[in-house]
């Protein structure tokens, strides 16, 4: 199968191709040309297997220039358990009669994140071996907090790499500071931005799309990549946890094979709920995706009136890897409900980047509003859903995962929707202390990582092993810079 770009499908690419460039060089999103149905009976096949096939059955649907040898030991490796606490790896847990939990943070950086970036160096180096490539690949990311992490956990020390790590200097948790670092690693770098998670991105994105920058890099062996969610290899591997989800609830006797179901996604950059929009598209029976933000609602206020606005103020929340006011995976949706129209897709990116806005055609605002919904929640909601679930169901939930709960709530009394709906947990609750404590009801006592025990005494919950083992670590990187200093940055890292 071949990937297109969302700007110009005339460059189209192999998956292998789609996954080492990461962004399509006129800056477009890599998609694939069609998205493959899964074949007569594959759920009942896919019930009866444990996450890796599961993995290794979705992924191969996509990726024609991998063998399923080669996939089987990706999966065997990302998702083993040196990794991952569970070997159920995403587990869906019951609240109650029409609401799960599909938990995503039983990885090593307790976040969802590691889903995809456990995976992407495998998907990546082997695209890179079998595009012949010689040059060496040197990663950017930007992040709001938990990709940063997850990227440096999965890359470090992989031969034939680097990877340099961008977050905003006041937009993280202590512990996601921490945890990013003071990473180990001898081909990891870590920086400070002083700005939001918008100026970082914008940043990457004008290093890639930089034909000098490129240039000059390549005369010295290096070639760029991406680990953010725009890479085709991040997206691919959260498709499978949806169809996973939903067998798994089958498996548990709480649907019948057939039944349609609705997720909410506790949204930022676009790129959970986006796979969940080519699982549907794949056949799997989902009813409704609804997108769930915090107080940064530009999503919601999308969904609404078919206008994005980024005119807007920015908000720090207690919920910081969705403060977000560029959602670069909406891209890809914008392209598959226009009919594949690229030039429509340029024309809203160009909109975007000139007058700050677009607004969507009546044929894509008619499929936005047959397949999804959206709402947002308040700090002090979110708050206030994490004490209630803890003290009606014991349920220790993060505060992304409480945003989403929060939209559900208020979506099922709007609509009266009352399907069986997976709610996408996307966080350990140990990786936001301060936050979960106050829902609790506590006075937070000290900061970091110190919080942890604090936590666990409040809950009755054990936090994670990795974060327990962030206490007495100390940060190896403590510079910050300026916007434009970034690219000095990257140029002497690969000196
Ligand atoms: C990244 C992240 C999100 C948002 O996911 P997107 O794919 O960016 O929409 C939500 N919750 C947590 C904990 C995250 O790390």
């Amino acid at each position: 199968m071949r990937y297109i770009s969302t700007r110009d499908k005339e460059a189209s690419v192999s998956s292998a191709q789609a996954i080492e460039q990461g962004l399509s060089v006129e800056g477009g999103l890599f998609v694939p040309a069609c998205v493959p149905r899964l074949p007569e009976g594959a759920l009942e096949e896919l019930c009866a297997m444990n996450y890796r096939q599961r993995a290794v059955y979705v992924m191969k649907l996509f990726l024609e220039d991998y063998q399923v040898a080669e996939l089987t030991d990706f999966v065997t490796r990302a998702y083993g358990p040196g990794g991952f606490d569970t070997p159920r790896v995403a587990p869906v847990r019951r609240l109650d009669r029409n609401t799960h939990f599909l938990e995503l943070w039983h990885g090593p950086t307790c976040a969802f994140k590691d889903m995809a970036l456990q995976m992407l160096p495998y998907l990546l180096t082997a695209a890179v071996r079998k595009n012949g490539e010689e040059r060496k690949v040197c990663i950017l990311v930007a992040t709001s907090g938990d990709t940063g992490k997850a990227a440096l956990e999965g890359f470090a020390d992989v031969e034939g790499t680097k990877i340099c790590v961008f977050y905003p200097r006041d937009g993280v948790s202590d512990i996601q500071k921490l945890q990013m670092t003071s990473q180990a690693g001898g081909n990891v770098l870590v920086c400070a931005v002083n700005g939001n998670f918008d100026d970082a991105q914008t940043t990457v994105k004008e290093i890639f799309s930089d034909p000098a920058m490129r240039e000059e890099l390549s005369e010295a062996g290096w070639m760029l990549s991406s680990a953010n969610s725009i890479n085709w290899g991040r997206l691919l591997p959260q498709v499978v946890y949806y169809i996973s989800a939903y067998c798994d609830l089958v498996n548990g006797q709480e649907i019948a094979l057939g039944d349609a179901i609705d997720f909410c996604v506790p949204t930022g950059n676009f790129g959970d709920i986006l796979a969940g929009y080519y699982a549907k598209n794949m056949g799997l029976p989902i009813k409704k995706l609804i997108c769930a933000s915090n107080r940064n609602d530009v999503l919601t206020d999308f969904f609404k009136t078919g206008v994005y606005d980024r005119k807007r103020e920015f908000h720090t929340t207690i919920s910081p890897s969705m403060d977000i006011l560029v959602s670069s995976n909406l891209e890809r949706l914008l392209f598959h409900l226009s009919g594949g129209d690229d030039k429509e897709t340029a024309g809203y990116m160009d909109d975007l980047k000139r007058t700050g806005e677009y607004t969507v055609s009546k044929k894509i605002k008619a499929a936005m509003d047959s397949l999804f919904a959206a709402g947002t929640c308040s700090d002090q909601e979110t708050k206030e859903v994490i004490r209630r679930a803890f003290e009606e169901h014991k349920y220790l939930m993060d505060t992304h995962t409480a945003v989403a709960c929060g939209v559900l709530e208020k979506y099922r009394r709007e609509t009266g929707d009352d399907a069986v709906t997976v709610v996408v947990s996307t966080a350990s609750p140990f990786k936001f202390c301060g936050a979960v404590l106050e829902a609790l009801g506590q006075t937070p006592v000290g900061a970091g990582p110190e919080l942890i025990g604090q936590l666990e005494s409040a809950s009755g919950v054990s936090a994670p092993e990795p974060l327990r083992a962030l206490a007495g670590k100390t940060a190896r990187f403590t510079d910050s810079f300026d916007k434009a200093q970034l690219p000095d940055v990257v140029r002497r890292f690969l000196k």
